[in-house]
């Protein structure tokens, strides 16, 4: 049985990060589960070139760098990771909660922060046979290490910010890059682009993946041209889909929390119906909320210290300036 832990964050986005980094602060033990292979929510799935403006303290920061810098801040505290693993049902238990994935892994937990953002992420897959098959035995849709394409022929499907990030990302260690986009117009950043069109990667317009080859581990890959649909086949190691996500409250519909528009209804303390579950950022919703990232951090602050208090009552409410505390023995990971 995984162990239960004081806080589990459900939704690694960027609330869901700083909430995990707050949890650790006040000495909690942290999980943070997310459906998608890499932290960051929206700031790395959709719009990860894209500079935002209003973080106090940056004039101008890029979405994956703000992600990346949210990412080192929360692992100072080490939180348990449950990566690509979708919340799928809440019951509750004499200690708190019990969460189970659609992998069906149990995941106990005495208090819960809901930080959902819209929902559950789920990578567009690109609908071939064999996919669920060859799903990380070569064929992924993000990626989790760089070291695992290290030396290897690798093919990006997507022709976005993330498919051109991760191509310019592993272009310097992997054997060979091919991009295969199904147009020839990208809809990544131009400097991206230059930059990827100015080293030895293949470019691949106008072509799809029509089957996926290998039985223990992808060997290959058959690319239609959409407008001939004359089909070639490329051997290859691995397949990086990067063509969009899709996302859903699904579960926590079921899960008895009251929810409007979408949102999970919270009080004044982020608390929802449910006691010892709040829900912060983009997926709760009171009078006055904003969908801001600097808004939501401080309700995870908020909801953090709000839980602390209901596991130790003799536990402050206020946390006290992080100034005023010595972090040396955790160090944030470079
Ligand atoms: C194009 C664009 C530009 C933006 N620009 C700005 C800006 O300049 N400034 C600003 O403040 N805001 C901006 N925003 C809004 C900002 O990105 C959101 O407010 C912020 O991402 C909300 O953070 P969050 O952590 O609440 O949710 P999200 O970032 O949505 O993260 C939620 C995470 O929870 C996971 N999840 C959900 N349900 C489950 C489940 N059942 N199981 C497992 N995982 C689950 C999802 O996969 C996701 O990773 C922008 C948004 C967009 C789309």
């Amino acid at each position: 049985m995984t162990e239960r832990v004081d806080v589990t964050i459900l939704g690694g986005g960027p609330v869901g990060l700083f909430g995990a980094f707050y949890a650790g602060l006040r000495g909690m033990s942290v999980r943070i589960i997310d459906s998608l292979p890499e932290l960051g929510g929206q700031l790395t799935a959709l719009y990860p070139e894209k500079y935002v403006y209003d973080m106090p303290g940056f004039p101008a920061v890029l979405a994956k760098d703000l992600a990346q810098d949210l990412v080192r801040q929360a692992s100072r505290f080490q939180p348990d990771l449950v990566l690509e693993e979708t919340a799928q049902h809440l019951r509750q238990d004499a200690d708190g909660y019990v969460i189970t994935t659609h992998k069906g892994t149990d995941l106990p937990t005495r208090t819960l922060v809901i930080s959902a953002g819209a929902g559950a992420f789920t990578p567009t897959k690109i609908g071939v046979p064999r996919e669920e098959d060859l799903f990380g035995k070569g064929l992924a849709y993000g990626v989790k290490s760089k070291e695992l394409y290290r030396g290897k022929d690798v093919m990006i499907v997507g022709g976005g910010d993330s498919a051109f990030d991760w191509a310019l990302n592993l272009h310097p260690i992997a054997k060979s890059i091919k991009l295969v986009h199904r147009r020839d117009q990208f809809r990544a950043h131009e400097e991206s682009i230059r930059e990827l069109q100015s080293t030895s990667a293949e470019f691949h317009l106008w072509k799809v993946v029509a089957e996926l080859h290998g039985e223990d581990h992808l060997t290959g890959v058959t690319l239609e041209n959409t407008q001939t649909k004359e089909r070639e086949f490329h051997s290859c190691d691995e397949v990086v889909v990067n063509i969009g996500f899709k996302s859903s409250l699904g579960p926590l519909k079921d899960w008895g929390l009251t929810i409007e528009k979408n949102q999970i209804v919270v009080d004044h303390l982020y608390q929802t119906n449910l006691p010892g579950v709040f829900a912060v950022g983009d997926v709760c919703n009171f009078e006055g909320k904003l969908k801001l990232i600097a808004t939501g951090v401080g309700e995870a602050a908020t909801a953090v210290c709000i839980a602390k208090t209901m596991i130790d009552p003799t536990a402050k409410l206020f946390p006290g300036h992080s100034s005023d505390l010595d972090l040396s023995a955790h160090p944030a990971s470079s």
